[in-house]
């Protein structure tokens, strides 16, 4: 279970929240045995041989729309038309689809032997009472409609998390800004973690820049958490002396850790203000984003309850295109493209790997997630982290 509240919505507004109960289906669907397609029912027994040279000549006494009962008994040699999603009637227990059937006012032609593969047994896609979607469920498209067809309206849902996100540093310019001067960067980090939050269906309350000032810093946090389920800064975690964040948290908050074994990301913290968890992400912009994507997000989605598998389970195997290096005691997250070569992808490095050129990130399609102390050779096998959907062309 996660640790957000409740809220119950209608369905039209739950895409991408995670359920908090399980949903069972309301009723069995089909509600009662129904056909596949457009055509007749008719009597198996009576259709059997039935060929296009040798067609069977049945008598059609009327029709089954969706939506109706028939109000009659199909007998022997009789036939209804009937539609996809009508109701099977009385009597028949087979149907031939309409194109194998040629109909002359009441008599009819079918050349082919009707068929029970075609009618839909009731409960065939949900039966009563049964599981349709658990507790934990992220709803994508096809849950909302599974949703639906269990007859739910509404679902109760994990409220959104929220989030602020601080960017720290005195040299940061807010990207519109008209003039930069000489050590001075236009502020890159917020738009990137916001667009990230955003994807993984999170609410950001506001992205704020910040300076390298402890009282501001800490005027700052005190408002983030009192807003926020997560805050996310960027910035002043690492060894320096004016590297606040990190300060503040240690002597006026909480250190859950500080320093992970991965590359880019090592100076990254996680911790709590005021009660509040806070992940200090380091201001190195490629550190910051793959920081956020490969531990915020799945502590978003705990938050949330979410039954998902952490996103070092997802990895797939390619082939290392080139020679890769990996990092001293530490996991290194390398940047690569993905092409595909027969039956296997090759992964080649980025133009660089610098975690201070965002271009890594843009060109790349996957991480290589090479262990510490790797070098694997062009040609070997390396797990690779789809980074998005589809390679670049
Ligand atoms: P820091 O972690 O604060 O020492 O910052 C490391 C590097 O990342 C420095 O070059 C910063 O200028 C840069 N940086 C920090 N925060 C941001 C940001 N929000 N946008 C762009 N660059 C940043
Ligand atoms: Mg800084």
């Amino acid at each position: 279970m996660g640790c957000l509240p409740s809220v119950e919505l209608p369905l039209e507004d739950a895409h991408g929240r995670v359920l908090t109960n399980d949903l069972l289906a309301r009723a069995d669907h089909p509600t009662a045995d129904d056909s596949a397609l457009d055509g007749v029912a008719c009597r198996l027994a009576d259709t059997v041989g039935a060929t296009k040279d040798q067609p069977v000549r049945l008598r059609w006494i009327g029709e089954v729309p969706a939506g109706r009962p028939f109000d009659g008994t199909v007998g022997p040699g009789e036939a209804v038309s009937i539609y996809t999603g009508a109701l099977m009637p009385h009597g028949a227990d087979g149907v031939v689809p309409v194109e194998r059937l040629h109909r002359d006012g009441d008599t009819l032609w079918v050349q082919q032997p009707a068929s029970l593969r075609d009618v839909r047994p009731r409960g065939q896609a949900l039966r009563a009472g049964a599981l349709a979607l658990a507790t934990g469920t992220r709803l994508d498209a096809a849950h909302l409609a599974l949703a639906a067809s269990a007859g739910h309206g509404r679902v109760e849902v994990a409220r959104a998390p929220r989030v602020v996100v601080v960017a720290t540093g005195d040299e940061l310019l807010s990207a519109g800004a008209t003039e930069i001067g000489p050590g001075r960067s236009f502020e890159s980090n917020g738009p990137g973690l916001v667009a990230l939050a955003r994807e993984a269906h999170a609410a950001v309350v506001r992205s704020e820049r910040v300076g390298d000032d402890p009282d501001a810093l800490r005027r700052c946090l005190d408002r983030a958490a009192g807003d926020a389920d997560l805050v996310v800064t960027s910035g002043g975690v690492s060894m320096g002396a004016r590297d606040h964040v990190r300060t503040l948290l240690e002597r006026e908050g909480e250190v859950a850790f500080w320093r992970v074994a991965m590359k880019p990301g090592g100076p990254t913290l996680f911790g709590r203000w005021r009660g509040t968890p806070v992940l200090g992400l380091p201001g190195n912009p490629v550190a910051s984003l793959l920081v956020f994507w490969l531990l915020g997000l799945p502590a978003l989605r705990a938050l949330e309850g979410e039954r998902a598998p952490s996103p070092l389970a997802a990895t797939w195997p390619a082939q290392a295109g080139h020679g890769l290096q990996g990092a001293t005691g530490r996991v290194h997250f390398a940047r690569v493209r993905l092409r595909r070569e027969g039956a296997s992808w090759i992964a080649d490095p980025v133009s660089t790997q610098s975690s201070g050129v965002l271009r890594s990130l843009t060109e790349a399609d996957a991480l290589a997630v090479l262990p510490p102390n790797s070098s694997p050779q062009a040609g070997d096998t390396i797990e690779v982290l789809p980074w998005r959907t589809a390679p670049h062309a």
